[in-house]
């Protein structure tokens, strides 16, 4: 930054990068937010659920709500000594800012608070008639159980309403501005075990080979299609991810096998009907014994299009001359638990490339123009 003065949103990142949060030691990031918003006006609601540091802050209390959603917790640097600079350090190298959490999502979280800041310095008037708001948790990255999903537990109890909700999240593909989420496919994880009878390969009459049994089954289960798709979703199908059976030896017919899967499912279906086809299919006659368990990681969720989406998209447009591509794929994110609560619920941040990853990092000019479209959409929004 030779002979540049760092801008807000970048002097925010650096002190968000420069506290190491991962999950869930919070180490005081959320504070230098609070004191920020605090420094706005914002009432806080500083939540904690078990070990985990989430906060709620609202400015204003009329009309509609608009949200911003985050996590300052941040993923394990891994070996720090291959990062090409000190993770935590945050310095600026050849444009760009070097980090933990440099685009997912403490870039975000800072672009959110200096766009509020420009927008409410610009509309002083606004609290009259509108409001803004963040909620901020610790645990997205973790077991998100002490996190947004009782954050969101609490706002119902105190019948607290969020019309609009934009979550940070980095859903940026190749340039800022080319992709939104607008929804997240659900996830199930399934365990099948098919029993047969062990014995020597020489008597296969006195064994019952539960590979030769179970195959086809897995065929038939693997070329099921749950249901379509649509112009949102994929078609939803079954990923069949591990089988095991055997001990290794050649002489031995194995006891049983145990096969893995994962489903990643559109809102056409739901982990109930899920499980009520692959029974169907498992229960056909002549089939061997098949114990089956499912555990669901995440439901599927789709935003409503509405005035969110259209200011989203033109904002995005104004700024960066990019229209974003709406998508549903991708890993889970807090968005599916918000979205119950606020049904305008979009996904919109920096270039995700570099996320979980060494010498995670984000262009400055990037850092800039996310602010300028956060602060953009409020102005779009609110004074269409
Ligand atoms: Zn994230």
């Amino acid at each position: 930054m030779v002979g540049e003065s760092p801008t807000p949103s970048l002097t925010l990142a650096q002190a968000l990068i420069r506290t190491p949060s991962v999950t869930p030691h919070d180490r005081g990031c959320q504070e230098i937010l609070i004191q920020r918003l605090s420094a706005l006006g914002f009432q806080i609601h500083r939540l904690r659920f078990g070990e985990v540091e989430n906060f709620y802050a609202r400015l204003g209390t009329a009309g509609k709500n608009f949200c911003f959603a985050g996590h300052t917790d941040v993923v394990a640097t891994g070996n720090p000594e291959a990062w090409r600079a000190d993770p935590f350090a945050a310095q600026v190298i050849d444009g760009h800012l070097f980090g933990r959490g440099a685009c997912d999502m403490k870039g975000a979280l800072s672009a959110m608070v200096v766009a509020c800041e420009q927008f409410l310095a610009d509309n002083p008037h606004f609290i009259d008639q509108n409001s803004l708001s963040f909620l901020i948790t610790g645990d997205e990255e973790g077991e998100a159980v002490d996190g947004t999903v009782r954050v969101l537990a609490w706002l119902k109890e105190q019948k607290e309403q969020l019309d609009y909700c934009l979550v940070g999240e980095p859903t940026s593909v190749a340039q800022l501005g080319d992709c939104l989420k607008n929804g997240r496919r659900g996830s199930v994880n399934g365990i099948l075990v098919f029993q047969g009878k062990q014995g020597h390969v020489a008597y296969p009459h006195l064994a019952d080979n539960p590979i030769h049994r179970s195959a086809p089954v897995l065929a038939r289960l693997a070329g099921i299609q749950f249901d379509q798709g649509d112009h949102h979703f994929p078609a939803t199908s079954i990923q069949l991810t591990n089988i095991q059976a055997g001990d290794g030896s050649t002489n031995v017919v194995p006891g049983s096998l145990e096969a893995r899967f994962n489903i990643r499912f559109s809102p056409k279906n739901s982990p109930e009907s899920l499980e009520k086809t692959i029974r169907t299919v498992l229960d056909e006659p002549g089939n061997p014994a098949c114990q089956l368990t499912m555990k669901v990681s995440g439901l599927p969720f789709l935003s409503e299009d509405g005035p969110l989406r259209s200011a989203l998209d033109r904002s995005v447009r104004e700024t960066l001359h990019r229209t974003p591509e709406a998508s549903t794929g991708g890993g889970t994110s807090d968005a599916r638990f918000i979205s119950q609560l606020c049904p305008q619920t979009m996904e919109f941040g920096l270039v995700g490339s570099s996320m979980h990853k060494l010498d995670e990092g984000v262009p400055l000019a990037d850092l800039e123009d996310l602010t300028q479209v956060y602060r953009r959409l409020l102005q779009i929004l609110f004074d269409p």
